[in-house]
């Protein structure tokens, strides 16, 4: 078990060889705009871990995750369950911003990949849930549960078990937090969903 000074150290190293990953389809494209990668933000000790796509533009001004319109309905759903921000650890699977907020390509999930797999490592969660459907298909695949994947609206708010290198950890797939902004009606299903994680 790393201590909280050893996993702070860590993740620093994380974010700078994300700072210097040139091989990365992204780093230009962040030089260019003046924007920060966006490691991930939280308790390094957290027991819930939860994972987004990849930075939109606040995110990547800021070099925070999820401090924009998504990083709202976030905050809310956290407190409408009374678990406070910072007691869990908030990041992407892709660390830098895709231009105009598309979806991450596959060789942007291949680079970034190997540090979020660090950052569990690392904070070692014992519950990961993840937000949106890139985020969902990068960790059922991860643990080993490709196939009882389906489509988001099918797997959100199921809780999953499988084992890390470190225990077993649980899973649960939840919508995207911007897809409420579009479609006001999901917003119930992550109420429900953030229900479960109050009670794991
Ligand atoms: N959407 C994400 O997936 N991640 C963020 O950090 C912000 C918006």
């Amino acid at each position: 078990m790393l201590s909280k000074e050893e996993r702070t150290e860590k993740l620093r190293q994380i974010k700078e060889a994300v700072l210097n990953l040139k091989e990365s389809p992204l780093y230009d494209y962040r030089r260019q705009n003046n924007y920060f990668p966006v490691i991930g933000e939280g308790n390094h000790e957290a027991k819930i871990m939860f994972i987004g796509e990849a930075p939109g533009r606040n995110e990547a001004k800021t070099g925070r995750p999820f401090c924009g319109a998504a990083g709202k309905v976030l905050d809310n759903l956290l407190a409408s369950v009374g678990i406070p921000r910072a007691e869990v650890y908030v990041t992407n699977i892709v660390k830098d911003r895709p231009p105009e907020n598309r979806d991450p390509l596959p060789k942007e999930i291949e680079v970034y990949g190997p540090f979020l797999d660090q950052q569990i490592e690392i904070i070692q969660p014992q519950v990961i849930a993840t937000l949106g459907r890139y985020a969902m298909q990068y960790i059922m695949q991860k643990f080993g549960l490709s196939d009882v994947l389906r489509s988001i609206s099918q797997m959100h708010g199921r809780l999953f078990e499988a084992k890390a290198s470190y225990g077993k950890i649980k899973i649960l797939p939840l919508y995207h937090p911007a897809a409420t902004i579009y479609n006001r009606e999901l917003i119930k299903d992550l109420e429900t969903d953030f229900q479960k994680l109050k009670n794991i």
